[in-house]
């Protein structure tokens, strides 16, 4: 993959999507792959621009067609996954491409994909996160007192999950979260192109033999 892959997994209603949708407004360059799901429609959401709707019939085609790089059914309910379509798009356009999904799929592609750059977002508490799931489906109109607790249970195992990925966040106030997601994408994007090592070894290192020689000429050594 010539762009980097950013895996970013979050309990459900931590502010992921809010979060992506406000980075890939500041930095350019970076696609966002629209996952397949078995589930239904929320919301304002729109075939093709938040996810792919199929049902479970074309989801089971894909999977024995070896179209996904990970699926996982989430929340015992549904199915969701990354078409490796998504990959071969970021590909052939050199852009880094971001996946949002859950921590069974982050597990399969950090395996693939040990170059992937992963990145947790925490909510900062579950009383928080609580009042997030329930002001979203309000919003929706379609408040289901199980579908919350259902997700709610689940985040306490998710959390649990964070050690495993490279970078972890708080969201707490949004623009700090997503300056704090900027600076990790800058950063990894300086780190691949050499940026990031250039800059150290400009360090005033008392070490450095290009600054040793230097001082040297200057009779200062
Ligand atoms: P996710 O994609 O993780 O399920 P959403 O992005 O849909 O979560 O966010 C869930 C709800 O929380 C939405 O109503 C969103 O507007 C709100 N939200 C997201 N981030 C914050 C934040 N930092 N502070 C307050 N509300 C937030
Ligand atoms: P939601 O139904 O709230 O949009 O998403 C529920 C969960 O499914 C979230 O944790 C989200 O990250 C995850 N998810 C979304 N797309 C995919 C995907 O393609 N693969 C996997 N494994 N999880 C996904």
């Amino acid at each position: 993959m010539a762009g980097i892959l950013f895996i970013i997994s979050a309990p459900s209603g931590s502010g992921k999507t809010t979060l992506v949708a406000q980075l890939r407004s500041l930095v350019e360059g970076l696609e966002f792959s629209v996952s397949y799901t078995t589930r239904r429609t929320r919301g304002s959401e729109e075939n093709g621009r938040e996810y792919n709707f199929v049902d479970r019939e074309t989801f089971k085609r894909m999977v024995e067609n070896g179209e996904f790089l990970e699926w996982a059914e989430v929340f015992g309910s549904d199915y969701y996954g990354t078409a490796r379509a998504a990959l071969d798009h970021a590909r052939a356009t050199g852009k880094d491409l971001l996946l949002d999904i859950d921590v069974q799929g982050a597990k399969q592609v950090m395996e693939k994909m040990p170059d992937a750059v992963s990145i947790f977002v925490l909510p900062p508490n579950p009383e928080v996160l609580q009042m997030r799931l329930r002001h979203r489906s309000e919003a929706e109109h379609m408040t289901e007192e199980e579908v919350i607790e259902r997700r709610l249970h689940q985040a306490r195992n998710e959390v649990k999950q964070m050690w495993d990925y490279k970078y972890a966040l708080v969201n707490d106030v949004l623009d700090q979260a997503v300056a704090e997601m900027r600076a990790i994408v800058l950063y990894e994007r300086g780190v691949r192109d050499g940026v990031t090592a250039m800059a150290e070894s400009c360090r005033t290192d008392p070490r450095s033999p290009r600054l040793r020689a230097v001082l040297k000429s200057f009779g200062l050594d």
